[in-house]
């Protein structure tokens, strides 16, 4: 339902920022309404995971005491499920490969998802969920596992999918950035100074920007600390994303 991610640099000691900012992102993104949120960041070359049902309180109590972390990436989600009912399992993110090596959250429905998850079972790949959204977490890893890129990992994992989504996907070996995708979804890129957000509206990041990219339909985008690079699912850069400013007042 709500998307938020986060991508700075890896801090010289541990660090609040990049939970706090998934945490306020999600807060600002309640308003859609949701029944579970979750958050991914990677620690010391693992992916880490939060994910609970209910209030986005039950999150901040499963993540107490541990919200310093040494990741240059955070993902979020808060979740109006589809497929399968709002429990802890079913809750975003969710994880991808046989090592666990990868995040992935999801807007949207998979619409074939049932096939693709025969498939991925046949190879050995472990359902945890009864989400159409696990099916591209395995997908994006295997994919990962063949070309060692994150981005082109996605582009071959978006052109197995029908449906409408976003995804945003973190990986333990590409840990400084953040790959997002969409179609029938939005999605939007907040640009900051040595640090940028993805959003799926700017509710996720204006606490942190007014600066602003519109992700067009069926675009891939890898974010890093310094860099935004929009291409389209066929492979072709898109030279000039659209930029705007976020004219919003916060008031609370
Ligand atoms: N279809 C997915 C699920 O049920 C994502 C729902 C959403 O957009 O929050 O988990």
């Amino acid at each position: 339902c709500g998307i938020v991610g986060y991508v700075g640099s890896v801090p010289a000691s541990p660090s609040p920022r990049p939970l706090e900012v998934a945490l306020q992102g999600l807060a600002r993104l309640e308003y859609r309404g949701y029944d579970s949120a979750g958050i991914a960041v990677i620690d010391d070359g693992q992916v880490r995971v939060a994910k609970r049902a209910g209030k986005l309180q039950n999150l901040r109590d499963a993540l107490a005491g541990e919200e310093d972390t040494t990741s240059p990436v955070a993902i979020g989600h808060t979740r109006w499920a589809t497929h399968g009912a709002p429990t802890d399992g079913n809750a975003h993110p969710h994880l991808g490969g046989k090592d666990d090596e990868l995040a992935l959250v999801h807007n949207g429905i998979i619409e074939n998802f049932a096939a693709l998850r025969a498939e991925l079972e046949a190879e050995g790949f472990v359902f945890r969920s009864e989400t159409d959204s696990e099916v591209a977490a395995h997908l994006v890893a295997r994919e990962m596992q063949g070309t060692g890129d994150l981005t082109d990992a996605m582009r071959a994992a978006v052109a197995r999918l029908e449906g409408a989504f976003t995804l945003l996907a973190v990986h333990r070996d590409a840990p400084d950035r953040v790959v997002a995708a969409r179609r029938n979804s939005p999605l939007v890129v907040g640009l900051g100074e040595g640090e940028n957000f993805l959003g799926s509206d700017v509710a996720a990041f204006v606490d942190s920007t007014r600066d602003a990219l519109e992700i067009g339909q069926d675009q891939i985008v890898t974010v890093t600390a310094d860099e935004v690079v929009v291409t389209t699912f066929e492979g072709e850069l898109v030279p000039e994303p659209k930029r705007f400013t976020i004219e919003w007042d916060v008031t609370a």
